[in-house]
């Protein structure tokens, strides 16, 4: 079918040498090798499976918040962001930060909407067979995450690629997948890895290839301020993995 063949939304407007332009600092820690296209590190990141069953659980039962949670905790988020603006000197109670707790509690909770949100509500209807044995490749999905540490965005892009085998998803899904992991507090590794086990578990493809290009406001605005670091991850899974001719396919296709 056309529309699985090797799929480029975007045109790339980063060039080749924003991968390789890659810095780390103290906050990744020393252990953590960030750029690593020839797998996940298992050391840092923790377990990495290929085994569907043993991961299965992390994305069937991951719903933590209702609408209802939402409506229910906003007073006390409300009333910590006060306690924060008192701790930082300010006064609450002038005209401008009026509002502001609340503002910023239903920020939060936007930023965090991920934990209100299931992959398998995302996969359901969407998922379809294919006798397709091309690698589709969605890049530039735009990704927007707080860090966990510093609470703090991350903002970046993220690319995926996967080799079918005889199932595929809509291509738009790739996306959600993206928006459901990102939009919770993460740690750059954990959400790339996430989005590469959720591809695997649903569609079994040969393979499944994720990079993740990111700016970590923590880094940019303290620390060591470098504006222009640019933090890369990848996972790479079954014949990504083990295909150095596969995995090099990808990553072409990806800074084309
Ligand atoms: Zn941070």
């Amino acid at each position: 079918m056309e529309r699985s063949k090797q799929k480029q939304l975007k045109p790339s407007e980063s060039d080749a040498s924003a991968s390789n332009d890659t810095s780390l600092n103290g906050h990744f820690g020393q252990t953590v090798k960030v750029q690593n296209m020839s797998g996940v590190s298992k050391g840092s990141t923790g377990e990495v499976s290929t085994q569907p069953s043993s991961v299965m659980e992390s994305w069937r039962e991951e719903r933590t918040r209702s609408i209802e949670d939402n409506e229910m905790s906003l007073p006390s988020i409300a009333a910590a962001y006060t306690t924060i603006l008192r701790g930082l000197g300010e006064d609450p109670q002038r005209q401008g930060l009026i509002k502001t707790p609340w503002r910023a509690a239903t920020a939060m909770q936007f930023f965090t909407k991920g934990y209100q949100e299931k992959i398998i509500d995302v996969l359901n209807d969407a998922i379809f067979d294919e006798d397709h044995d091309e690698m589709v490749i969605v890049k530039d999905i735009d990704m927007f995450s707080m860090c966990e540490h510093h609470l703090v965005p991350i903002f970046g892009r993220v690319h995926i690629g996967y080799l079918p085998n005889k199932r595929v998803l809509g291509l738009s899904k790739l996306a959600r997948i993206v928006e459901i992991y990102s939009r919770r507090l993460q740690v750059q590794e954990r959400l790339t890895k996430q989005i590469a086990v959720a591809i695997t578990e649903a569609l079994q493809p040969a393979g499944v290839g994720v990079v993740v290009e990111a700016t970590h406001m923590c880094m940019v605005m303290r620390g060591v301020q470098k504006m222009n670091s640019k933090t890369v991850t990848s996972t790479m899974l079954g014949v990504f993995r083990e295909d150095p001719k596969t995995r090099d396919e990808f990553l072409t296709l990806i800074r084309s």
